[in-house]
């Protein structure tokens, strides 16, 4: 295979990938995107992620890393905008995005894009690049309005990624499980989607002392529960806070709520009433988002993190928790049954009487830590960016040889 350097340019349209994380549409996505593009780039390609301008403050180019650089590009007015809104401005992100291109001599190889909107975007591109597109959905409106029991999501947003499940070259799923559903919910061909797992910073994520940890955020001599991520309904914190209201033993547990932001805010209230409710208020902390670089001194305080989500297209935190030898219990979403091995955590249902089974069974079975970091080890980014990498190098350069539509 060539050993050559790719041009790549990546869209991020609606969420900008160095946002805030934690906040309301910033979570695992941006960290995917800034991750790769940064791994990408010290393998020796070039990378261009391209965003939507979203505050006046921003340059207009930003260095992600080692030839990786983010590019806003004016579309619509500068500021948070909701996400539907911007599906209107795609037209003029992708003649903004045209217009930088050739005001800097650009050319691509293939085109990457993140989530439907970016997909859109980069199916309006093509003709012009004539290009491979390779996309990721990251979550399918489809298995939202299913999971939800609800229609949350526009027929927009399903129409478009099933027109996108068929169109595009390549999708990379990050599981088996999201394959399977870009099948049944999509009719999206098997033989054109790669599954490549998410990864996680393992020089980051770290596991720590956790007595220095707890005294640290004086929560000496307490057990902890930890949630980390956006606050939003199909997290499934609901599930959670039942959950820890019947625990049989570990009565004085503490649950940390870490992520939201001010958009947040209403479901964050909405939450604070529930633990009233249910007579836990004052056990349950909202801590507010945290930035990713202070996350492993919560996963260090934690004698356990729950993954209560209804819905996840992977489940980053399971991993950083891992990776910081906390044990996890997760309901069974995502890439749960790849994550957690066996003596590493328990995957439960949606029931908060399975989720408080799992609680209790890791914190009266002492002897869980030492080898839990060791079970994720091959997640890094690392790998992940080798596998991307190798995706489109098989698109490239043997394409239907290798059985890959070009
Ligand atoms: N995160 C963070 N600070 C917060 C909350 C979340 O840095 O206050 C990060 C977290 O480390 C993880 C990501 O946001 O990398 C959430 O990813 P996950 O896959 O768990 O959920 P998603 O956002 O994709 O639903």
């Amino acid at each position: 295979m060539p050993d050559m350097q790719l041009r790549i340019a990546m869209i991020s349209a609606h969420s900008c990938p160095m946002g805030d994380l934690g906040s309301r549409d910033t979570g695992g996505m941006n960290v995917y995107i800034r991750e790769l593009a940064a791994q990408l780039g010290r393998l020796g390609h070039t990378i261009d992620v391209y965003t939507r301008a979203h505050d006046a403050r921003d340059p207009e180019v930003v260095h992600i890393g080692e030839g990786a650089r983010l590019i806003h590009l004016r579309a619509g007015e500068v500021g948070a905008i909701h996400k539907l809104v911007v599906y209107s401005y795609l037209a003029d992100f992708t003649c903004a995005l045209e217009s930088f291109r050739k005001a800097n001599d650009l050319e691509y190889d293939l085109v990457h894009s993140h989530y439907w909107l970016s997909g859109w975007a980069a199916h309006l591109i093509r003709p012009w690049w004539r290009v491979p597109h390779v996309t990721m959905f990251h979550t399918l409106g489809a298995v939202k309005n299913a999971v939800a029991a609800c229609d949350d999501e526009p027929e927009l947003r399903t129409e478009t990624e099933r027109g996108l499940a068929k169109e595009c070259n390549r999708i990379i799923a990050a599981t088996a499980r999201e394959k399977q559903q870009l099948e049944d919910y999509y009719e999206a061909s098997p033989g054109r989607i790669s599954v490549i797992p998410c990864g996680v910073n393992l020089d980051l994520f770290m596991p720590a002392n956790k007595q220095a940890a707890k005294t640290q955020l004086e929560l000496n001599g307490r057990r902890v529960a930890l949630y980390v991520g956006r606050i939003e309904r199909l997290k499934g914190i609901d599930h959670l806070f039942q959950a820890i209201a019947q625990l049989r033993g570990n009565r004085d547990i503490c649950l940390l709520v870490v992520g939201g932001d001010d958009q947040s805010q209403p479901e964050m209230q909405r939450l604070g009433k529930l633990s009233e409710q249910l007579g836990i208020g004052d056990r349950v902390h909202f801590c507010g988002r945290v930035k990713q670089e202070d996350l492993p001194q919560y996963y260090a305080v934690a004698d356990v993190c729950v993954v209560p989500s209804l819905y996840e297209s992977f489940g980053l935190v399971a991993l950083e928790s891992l990776a910081c030898g906390t044990p996890v219990v997760a309901t069974r979403v995502g890439g749960m049954e790849d994550i957690i091995a066996p003596g590493t955590g328990y995957i439960v249902g949606h029931d908060p009487a399975e989720i408080a089974d799992g609680i209790d069974r890791i914190l009266s079975s002492p002897g869980f830590e030492p080898s839990i970091r060791d079970s994720v080890t091959r997640f890094g980014w690392p790998n992940v960016a080798r596998s991307v990498e190798q995706l489109y190098t098989q698109m490239l350069f043997i394409g239907p040889a290798s059985g890959l539509p070009v």
